[in-house]
């Protein structure tokens, strides 16, 4: 199987998938995220795989949605058109690695930004390098209504979420760690060893038992309502899209809105 967009390994038990964009920071077009979900497909299918690492190559894991290709390809979407695309390569992809029956790690350095932020967030655990940053500005920079996957309240808590999506800033690898968003950190020249070892450990349990464990906990949380308001926010993030607001957006050029994200985020 190859791939253009996404890396593929394996050591030891351990898969590795690597976003493979590193000269557009990682945007997540279409093409990229079909892979993504091809090799998970691989991964959780493979028997001599127990652990799935999900990584990006270069200096940022990603900078998220890539908004070039979503203004010249589906500036235009009906609501009908944007749903089914946002509910397979969005939503979908995000239930995928959260129902994942093998156990996940998101490998962060540099940004991790809106779609890239509600995917890490997905895997069951983080291992950050001490220069990665995280956060959802497209509350400020496109007037949706954050992005599809609104992950934030589970992840960090209530308060320090409004925070995130009110004001658009980031939040640093060391304050992700001190809230338990992050489970590692490690410095950047060490990120690939520190997530590898984690992967290597949780790869010597028996992988029935991490598999119940996980499905138990997963469970756990959708009867808390996990589940059911991530769906109900994915409704109510559709329907941002045909805002005012978002329109607005449009019509300026979704590059002024890549622009201005850039700038929120440098603070
Ligand atoms: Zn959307």
């Amino acid at each position: 199987m190859t791939y253009d967009l996404v890396k593929y390994g394996q050591t030891g038990a351990v898969a590795v998938i690597e976003q493979n964009r590193p000269d557009k920071r990682n945007a997540q077009n279409q093409l990229m995220l079909t892979e993504i979900e091809a090799a998970l497909d691989r991964a959780a299918t493979d028997a001599s795989v127990r652990v799935i690492v999900i990584g990006g190559i270069g200096g940022h894991f990603s900078a998220g949605h890539d908004l070039r290709e979503g203004e010249e390809k589906r500036a235009n979407l009906s609501v009908e058109e944007r749903w089914a695309y946002e509910e397979k390569h969005f939503y979908g992809l995000c239930l995928k690695i959260w129902d994942c029956p093998k156990p996940t790690i998101a490998r962060v350095q540099g940004a991790c930004v809106s779609g890239a932020f509600m995917m890490a967030n997905m895997c069951d655990l983080i291992v950050a390098s001490d220069d990665a940053y995280f956060a959802d500005p497209v509350v400020h920079s496109l007037g949706a209504a954050s992005v599809e996957i609104l992950v934030h309240p589970w992840v960090m808590g209530l308060r320090r979420a409004k925070e995130m999506l009110f004001t658009g800033e980031r939040m640093t690898a060391a304050e992700a760690n001190a809230i338990g968003l992050v489970n590692r950190i490690a410095p950047v020249a060490e990120l690939d060893n520190a997530a590898m070892a984690l992967a290597l450990r949780i790869a010597e349990a028996p992988p029935f038992g991490v598999r119940l464990t996980k499905r138990s906990l997963n469970h756990g949380h959708d009867l808390a309502g996990f589940r059911s308001a991530l769906e109900a926010h994915f409704t109510a993030h559709e329907l941002s899209h045909f805002s005012r607001e978002y329109l607005a957006t449009v019509t300026r050029g979704l590059g002024a809105a890549v622009d201005q994200g850039k700038r929120l985020l440098a603070g």
